[in-house]
């Protein structure tokens, strides 16, 4: 027997989620949001974001979120800490299990879940996970001033990292797989004009060492000759190498595409499942933007109010 009965309920608190919980509490369905592991979703563990338009100065990340979450109160949502642990997806209403203890029943449910970031797969991330080992400049930069860091990736994460750790760390490595990067010019440019990142092209993380702490990566060089062997000595390794989507528990009801995504009708945050709808990150391996998810949030909002007054 379920804890609860509501009308709406959105899984996740990006601005997918977020935006959902402004047009549905406008509309009157009374929302109850879930805001899962890391409220505020990926923007809190950014730095500035330059293209929220409305924002015309660069405006923090978690500052974003908090207003998205204050505008959502402000128009009725129920914002509530928990974690959804369950789906039952079998019958509407449908079931929904949080923090594996208490169950609501929803008409509708809007999936915000968002995507998390993504590891090597190295042992040694393992091994010195709080050690030297992080995913997040914004949220653990601040332990390496003055030090020497190694961020991975070539894409916009990568650089933005890497440009906001130049200002903590005395030493930036930008360590990129291929012989380019794949982040936009204006990026790509920040990161090749400040004097203390290094890039390193057609490098690979092979393992970490140190004593207890990080002290150094060992690198693959990928030359016309064959591989090279390389160690550099640094005191942390970020990790900015995408993100994949957080669906696990959505699988054995929904569709999700070969790297996970959740698969919407196109052009729309449907699922195959009536009444449960799909928005921001989660169903969105192209564009991945807080504008295009708060986008999609107010079209599951909206897709919700019209399925609910049918
Ligand atoms: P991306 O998928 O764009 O880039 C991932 C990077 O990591 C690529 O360079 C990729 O290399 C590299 N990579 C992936 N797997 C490995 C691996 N196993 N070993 C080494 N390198 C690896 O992810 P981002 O998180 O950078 O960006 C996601 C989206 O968010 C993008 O659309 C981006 O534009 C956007 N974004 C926008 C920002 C802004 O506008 N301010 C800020 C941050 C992100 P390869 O190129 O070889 O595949």
């Amino acid at each position: 027997m379920a804890n609860e009965r509501v009308k709406c309920l959105i899984i996740g608190s990006g601005p997918a989620g977020y935006t959902a919980a402004i047009y549905t509490g406008r509309g009157n369905l009374s929302p109850v949001m879930y805001a899962g592991m890391q409220p505020g979703g990926q923007l809190t563990i950014t730095t500035d974001v330059e293209n929220y338009p409305g924002h015309p100065e660069p405006i923090g990340g978690f500052e974003l979120m908090e207003q998205f979450k204050q505008q959502a109160l402000n128009c009725g949502a129920d914002i509530r800490t928990g974690n959804v642990t369950k789906v039952d997806f079998s019958k509407a209403p449908y079931t929904i299990t949080v923090n594996d203890t208490t169950t609501v029943e929803a008409d509708t449910v809007i999936i915000a879940t968002g995507a998390s970031a993504k590891y090597l797969g190295l042992p040694d991330e393992q091994k010195y996970a709080g050690a030297g080992v992080s995913a997040c400049a914004t949220c653990d930069g601040f332990f390496y001033r003055k030090k020497t860091v190694a961020v991975v990736g070539g894409g916009d994460t990568a650089c933005e990292e890497a440009s906001y750790l130049s200002n903590l760390a005395s030493k930036v490595y930008l360590i990129v797989r291929k012989n380019y990067l794949r982040a936009s010019k204006a990026m790509q440019k920040r990161v090749e004009s400040i004097d203390n990142i290094e890039i390193l092209y057609e490098h690979e993380v092979r393992g970490l060492f140190g004593e207890r702490f990080v002290e150094g990566a060992k690198l693959v060089k990928h030359t016309p000759e064959g591989d090279q062997d390389v160690e550099i000595a640094i005191d942390g390794l970020f990790l900015a190498i995408g993100h994949h989507p957080n669906t696990e528990i959505f699988k054995e009801w929904l569709d999700t595409d070969e790297t996970g995504y959740l698969i919407t009708e196109p052009g729309t945050p449907r699922t195959k499942i009536p009444g449960v709808f799909a928005a921001g990150d989660v169903a969105d391996p192209h564009y991945r933007q807080a504008i295009t998810a708060a986008a999609s949030g107010c079209q599951a909002a909206i897709e919700a109010e019209r399925f609910l007054n049918q």
